[in-house]
This record gives C-alpha cells, sequence and structure tokens, in this order.
C-alpha cells in the first residue's frame, strides 16, 4: 500500500481544489516558512479521522477550513480525499482506496471509503494496526518525538500496541465489555422487575 494522491479545496491555507500526487520512493515538500507544508500532513491525519483540533493546531474543528485572506472570502466547507494504492491488498478493500472527509462550517460532517457513506468508526477500523492509524506513529509532526519521550509510560505503550496490531482487540474488547455492562444492567432491572411482580 502506498500513498497515491491528497486532493484538498477549503482545507486551512489550501482555497483551491488541490492536488498532491506522490510517487513510489521518498518525496520531499520544500517551501518558506508558512507557505502550508504542515498543512499537508495534517489534511491526511484529518481525512483518516483525527478528532482533536488542538493536535491540528485549531481550537474547535471548523478551524480547519480555509479563513479567508484580505483578497478573498471565508469558505464554507473542506474538503480531503486521500487516494491509496492497495494493489497488494494490504487493507482489507479494494485495490484503490479513497477515502474523503468533509466538514461544514456548520459542524455538518462526512467521511466516505470510495464514494461510500460510512462512519469514522469504519474509517478508523480500516487503518488501526496498518501504522497509518489515527495513534499511530507514521506521521510525526513537529513536536511530537518530544511529546513521545515525555509521555506517560501508558501512553507509550499505545504506540508498541499500535505497532504490534493489537490495538484494534484491544478497542473491540473494551467495545464488547461496555455492551456487556449494559447487558448486565438490563438483565439486574428485569430481576428487579420480575421480583416486585412474584
Ligand atoms: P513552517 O516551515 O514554518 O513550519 P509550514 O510551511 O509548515 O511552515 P503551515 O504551518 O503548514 O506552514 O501553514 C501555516 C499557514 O497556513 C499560515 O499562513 C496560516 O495562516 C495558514 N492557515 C492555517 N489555517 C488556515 C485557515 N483555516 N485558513 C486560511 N489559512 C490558514
Amino acid at each position: 500500500m502506498y500513498l497515491k494522491q491528497i486532493e484538498m479545496v477549503g482545507f486551512k491555507s489550501f482555497a483551491d481544489r488541490t492536488k498532491i500526487t506522490f510517487d513510489t520512493g521518498v518525496t520531499a515538500i520544500v517551501g518558506p516558512n508558512g507557505s502550508g507544508k504542515s498543512n499537508v500532513t495534517e489534511s491526511l491525519r484529518w481525512a483518516l479521522g483525527e478528532q482533536s483540533a488542538k493536535s491540528l493546531r485549531g481550537a474547535k474543528m471548523p478551524d480547519i477550513i480555509f479563513a479567508g485572506t484580505q483578497k478573498r472570502r471565508a469558505l464554507n466547507y473542506a474538503e480531503v480525499i486521500v487516494t491509496f494504492d492497495n494493489s497488494d491488498d494490504y487493507l482489507p478493500s479494494e485495490k484503490t482506496v479513497m477515502i474523503t472527509r468533509r466538514l461544514y462550517r456548520n459542524g455538518d460532517s462526512e467521511f466516505l471509503i470510495n464514494d461510500k457513506k460510512v462512519r469514522l468508526k469504519d474509517v478508523h477500523e480500516l487503518f488501526t494496526d496498518t501504522g497509518l492509524g489515527r495513534d499511530s506513529f507514521s506521521i510525526i509532526s513537529q513536536g511530537k518525538i518530544e511529546a513521545i519521550f515525555n509521555s506517560k509510560p501508558e501512553e507509550r505503550r499505545a504506540i508498541f500496541e499500535e505497532a504490534a496490531g493489537v490495538l484494534k482487540y484491544k478497542n473491540r474488547k473494551k467495545e464488547t465489555e461496555s455492551k456487556l455492562s449494559a447487558t448486565q444492567e438490563n438483565i439486574d432491572r428485569l430481576d428487579d422487575i420480575i421480583y416486585e411482580l412474584d
């Protein structure tokens, strides 16, 4: 699997539709300070389901929408489409995988996998344990190395767990445990009702 293309419109400084195509091998993006290099990596993280506005250097999520300049009006909508070449079937999906994320200023948002509407959870699940997931280490932003060094042992453990491919199962276990506990509560309530009826 490799990242083939990032296409964005209305994302941070990229007001116009912009396509960045990657070849296999190493790609370097160079440019003066403030020209939007970090915005490119952030667009990738955002499309893959980043939920923290703070980690995208904003206060709230709509801050990622082009905010306008002196010459140009702000936009009401941001869209990022990330395309992966999956011809090696690394992801359990099609040969080309396109992830689309859209956000409107009123807060409406949507995710699509190959043009089909999905939940955020589906995007997370597709990438968990692939090294490209939300909590993965394949996108190292400025300051992240320092943050990893300064993190608590439990937080660092999560990084190793993602690398080892066990995070997906831990997440599912947590979900199942919470469903079990909700079911147990329902059973207890039923027992109470039956007791009262008896
Ligand atoms: P450096 O080399 O200093 O790290 P960089 O090339 O990585 O810089 P970025 O940090 O990606 O640059 O881009 C910052 C630019 O993006 C700033 O000019 C900022 O005004 C602009 N920007 C960020 N969010 C928005 C937004 N919502 N609307 C318009 N412009 C934005």
